[in-house]
């Protein structure tokens, strides 16, 4: 899964209006920014395979630290505790709490058999959509299109920068994506882990555009809307 964690990411604006898109995103894209760190270091491993199907081109060989279920639970645990820390914002730390596990949930509906529960665990989990390669382009073009309808409506640009900054990102999630499913395979496992940590950029231009927009009034005659304090 690549662009529907985006999407959830944009879609938990509706739970959390007052927390920053920047947490919102780092949250579900968390286990794909832990997950290089590790291959880097040396502790978790994938190999390149050649399959011309996309999305089977990494054979995840193992990744307990950032992809078992019950480190994920703990992962969840400490963002979310860590970003309550800061914020004092419940409604906002149940839903980063929520959205790290998302992660793991959507990797599940997407990834071969490849997921471990926890460390030396030999059962391995995931449903596979990812062997249908327009069924997988489908669905997550239709989260992030969903994700993205529902940020708009939830927050308006109040200048120039809420709104472009915006639609680039949009814009620059689709693209990659794109170079994903149409462009040729990783060159190498650190380059492969160096473009995934280069997500981590997303992040504070989620935050940027964010700053420049606020909760949009819901309906007619429901009042203003409080300003929020920031993050
Ligand atoms: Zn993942």
């Amino acid at each position: 899964m690549f662009v529907g964690h985006y999407a959830v990411g944009l879609a938990a604006k509706q739970f959390a209006p007052r927390t920053s898109l920047g947490v919102l995103i780092a949250a579900p894209i968390l286990l794909d920014l832990l997950w290089p760190i590790f291959l880097l270091i040396g502790w978790e491993h994938v190999s390149i395979v050649e399959s011309v199907n996309p999305f089977l081109r990494l054979q995840f060989d193992s990744y307990p630290l950032s992809h078992g279920l019950v480190a994920v639970v703990g992962w969840a645990t400490l963002f979310a505790s860590v970003y309550f820390g800061f914020a004092r914002q419940l409604a906002g730390a149940i839903t980063v709490w929520f959205l790290v596990l998302s992660h793991w949930l959507m990797d599940y509906i997407v990834h071969r058999p490849d997921l471990p529960l926890y460390a030396g665990s030999s059962r391995l989990l995931g449903l596979g959509l990812w062997n249908r390669r327009w069924a997988t382009i489908a669905v997550e073009l239709s989260l992030l299109a969903a994700g993205i309808a529902i940020y708009a409506f939830r927050t308006r640009a109040k200048d120039k920068i809420g709104e472009f900054g915006f639609w680039a990102f949009v814009a620059v999630i689709v693209a990659l994506y794109g170079a994903v499913v149409f462009g040729p395979p990783p060159p190498s496992i650190n380059k492969l882990a160096i473009g995934a940590l280069l997500s981590l950029l997303f992040v504070p231009w989620a935050w940027w555009f964010d700053s420049h927009r606020e909760p949009r009034v819901v309906g007619a005659g429901t009042g203003p809307v409080t300003s929020s304090a920031p993050d």
